[in-house]
This record gives C-alpha cells, sequence and structure tokens, in this order.
C-alpha cells in the first residue's frame, strides 16, 4: 500500500490538517489545505475513488466541499467521470447539506449538489469493502466529538491503521494490534483528553517495535521540539511517501 502524506498538520500548525491519500485514489480526511495541496502535488481529482472522513472536525472536514464541487464540474463536462465514493460517520451528510444549503447559488438544489458526481454513504462498526480493500472502523475517543473513527485498511499484503483523533482508549490499542503500520495521532507533547501525545506514542512505538508508527496531526509545539525518537516512530512531512 502506497501512502502519500497530504497534510501532517492539526488545525493550528504551519502545516496542511493531517490527510493521506492511500494508492493515488483513496483520502482519508479532507480538512482545511487539502483540498489546494492535492492539485499542488499533480493529484488528479478525477483519479479519486473514494474519501473516507473519521470525524466531522473542520480539520478533517471541511475541503470536502471543495472537492465535491470540482468533482462535479468534471462531471458537467464529461458524464463518464466515475462516481467518487464518499464515507462519512453519523451525522455527516447533513453536515454537508447544510453547508451547501447555506453557500451554493439559490438556484442550486443541495441534494442534487452532493449527489451529482459522489454517492455519499454514512458508515458504522460495519466492515466496508471496497475493491481489494477491507475497511473496519472503530470508534475512538476524541472527547465530546462523538463519533470519532479509527479506520483499518487491509489488503493482502499490508493492513494500515489510522487512529484518527483519539487519546489512548481500548479500540487505539486493538488498531495497533491488527495493524502493521500506524499513521497515529500525535497532536502535542503529552496526551490530553482529546489527543494522544507524543509521550504516548513514544510507549506505543518502543512496545510494538514490529511495526511502523508514522505520527501525524502534529501541533508546532511537538514539531519545534528536540526529542530522541525510536527507530520505528516517524513525525510525517507534506508530501512524503511510504
Ligand atoms: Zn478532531
Amino acid at each position: 500500500m502506497k501512502l502519500k502524506i497530504i497534510g501532517s498538520g492539526n488545525a493550528r500548525s504551519k502545516e496542511i490538517c493531517a490527510s493521506t491519500l492511500i494508492d493515488d485514489t483513496i483520502l482519508v480526511d479532507a480538512g482545511h489545505g487539502v483540498y489546494k495541496k492535492l492539485l499542488q502535488e499533480n493529484v488528479d481529482i478525477k483519479s479519486l475513488e473514494a474519501i473516507f472522513i473519521t470525524h466531522l472536525h473542520t480539520d478533517h472536514f471541511i475541503d470536502l466541499t471543495a472537492i465535491v464541487a470540482h468533482r462535479n464540474i468534471l462531471k458537467d463536462d464529461d458524464p463518464n467521470v466515475p462516481t467518487l465514493r464518499i464515507y462519512l460517520p453519523v451525522g455527516g451528510i447533513e453536515a454537508l447539506r447544510v453547508i451547501a444549503l447555506n453557500t451554493l447559488d439559490q438556484n442550486i438544489d443541495p441534494d442534487t449538489w452532493m449527489h451529482f458526481s459522489s454517492k455519499i454513504k454514512e458508515y458504522d462498526n460495519h466492515p466496508i469493502h471496497f475493491k481489494d480493500y477491507e475497511i473496519k472502523a472503530l470508534k475512538v475517543d476524541h472527547a465530546a466529538m462523538v463519533p470519532s473513527y479509527g479506520l483499518i485498511f487491509k489488503t493482502k499484503d499490508h493492513i494500515v491503521g489510522f487512529s484518527g483523533d483519539s487519546k489512548t482508549c481500548p479500540n487505539i490499542t486493538k488498531i495497533i494490534k491488527a495493524s502493521d503500520t500506524l499513521v497515529i495521532d500525535t497532536s502535542y507533547p503529552t496526551e490530553c483528553i482529546f489527543h494522544m501525545g507524543l509521550d504516548t506514542v513514544i510507549n506505543f512505538a518502543e512496545e510494538y517495535p514490529e511495526k511502523l508508527f508514522l505520527g501525524t496531526h502534529i501541533s508546532n509545539e511537538v514539531r519545534n521540539s528536540k526529542h530522541e525518537l525510536p527507530k520505528n516512530l516517524h513525525l510525517l512531512r507534506d508530501g512524503e511517501i511510504y
């Protein structure tokens, strides 16, 4: 599985919001800056096949509107543009609809706009089968943002886990145990009620030395701090490929 890091930052860092492109076709999270970064990285918006949103905080969700708008224009020009699959947590369809209702021209119906080039589904903890991937969503603990999910993408060769935004909780441990590579919330120097910290992730990396930990959602405080990291932990940078 190829992972292209579109963004590695949190809401207030200089970097683009945490987002990963899997195998050039599946995007995990689309917070602010992600759409422009896709264009800067020459990712063809037409080639996106699916988008998964882990939770509805704007730094994971808000650029979905820009991607849907771009895809609609492509579909308007060429009816053969394939349908984009969008997977949202419960409440996501209504959230997207409210944005569309309040930001589009008055003569555009928000439901028609949302579904013109995309098939949008709200997911729960049932496994999702998409092409050669089996995807499992597990509820994680992101304080009052409910639901928030972590995701496991499994192919015959690799298992990549995404923590989404979460503090340590039993499902984070499950995601780590099930995966060989982790894209993991490393927001602040120390764990808080919303997020894991560098301290937590270093502990996990030491506990599971056979797994690769890729820290994301990184704050300026973590980025600017001096620290010695275990060999199997890397703090991600925008644009990197794994
Ligand atoms: Zn969040």
